[in-house]
């Protein structure tokens, strides 16, 4: 554990997977971390009581980001508990797959409550409580650039996600505030692995010309990059880390 340094980064969806290896290693690299969840109460305690344990300091916080209320209630939790947010990181989210004629109005909705609506959520609080000099980093998805079929109504959630970016980017203006989105290739997680039979996993493992799947780390080295002090000069940007992938 580095030094602590005094700024508190709040990380959506950090129960699991991506989320957490973003929360751990921000906790690592010395910030007080809000590790937010909607339904996975366990993992997200058990990640603070590590962070803790390392001589952190980390707060468990439920929240379905697809809530306005929830949201807000988020972020008066983190600054109840450390008086303020410097850095969020944007990434829950969820991916149903099916072509365009299989998907249903449920499936659609709930894409875009989450991960659309639920990104415009902690972006519009962020945009008047986010301290100075602070960071946002968003998670977009590979996927589009790759736009392959049953990924349409996903793919244009994260291309929102990515447009939010750039202009939210602009918006800030004058606050020392850099946004910017990071877009990984396929990531060993349950978000990943669900529902794909072993030969889709197995090919889509092969698709990078560095021949394996994204690890969760992989993805939070680059998320601690974008938060930390080397990249303040980088702003507005989508990032894609994906092993070559496109
Ligand atoms: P996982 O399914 O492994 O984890 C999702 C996390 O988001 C969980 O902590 C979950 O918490 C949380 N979450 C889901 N819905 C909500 C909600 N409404 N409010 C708050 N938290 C919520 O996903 P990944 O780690 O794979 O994905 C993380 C991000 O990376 C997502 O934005 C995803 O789109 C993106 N991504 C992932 C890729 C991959 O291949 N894995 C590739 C490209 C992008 P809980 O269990 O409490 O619901």
């Amino acid at each position: 554990m580095n030094a602590r340094n005094q700024k508190v980064a709040l990380v959506t969806g950090a129960s699991r997977g991506i989320g957490a290896a973003i929360a751990e290693r921000l906790g690592h690299d010395g910030f007080t971390v809000v590790v937010n969840y909607a339904a996975s109460a366990a993992p997200a305690e058990a990640l603070v009581r590590k962070l803790q344990q390392a001589g952190g300091q980390a707060l468990a916080a439920k929240a379905d980001i697809s809530s306005s209320a929830d949201v807000r209630r988020l972020f008066d939790a983190a600054e109840t508990a450390f008086g303020g947010v410097d850095v969020l990181v944007n990434n829950a989210g969820i991916m149903t797959l099916s072509s365009v004629a299989d998907t249903d109005d449920a499936s659609f909705d709930r894409q875009i409550a989450v991960n659309l609506k639920g990104t415009f959520n902690t972006l519009r609080e962020a945009a008047t409580r986010l301290r100075t000099g602070g960071r946002v980093i968003n998670l977009s998805s590979s996927v589009v650039g790759l736009l392959q079929p049953t990924y349409a109504i996903y793919a244009a959630t994260k291309a929102g996600v990515e447009a939010m970016t750039s202009v939210f980017a602009k918006e800030l203006r004058g606050r020392n505030i850099t946004v910017n989105a990071v877009a990984p290739g396929p990531t060993a997680t349950e978000l990943f692995f669900k529902g794909k039979p072993q030969e889709v996993i197995d090919r889509m493992t092969k698709l990078a010309p560095l021949e394996r799947l994204g690890q969760p780390k992989d993805i939070a080295d680059v998320v601690a990059f974008l938060a930390g002090p080397d990249a303040g000069w980088i702003n507005g940007q989508v990032l894609r880390a994906n092993g070559g992938v496109i």
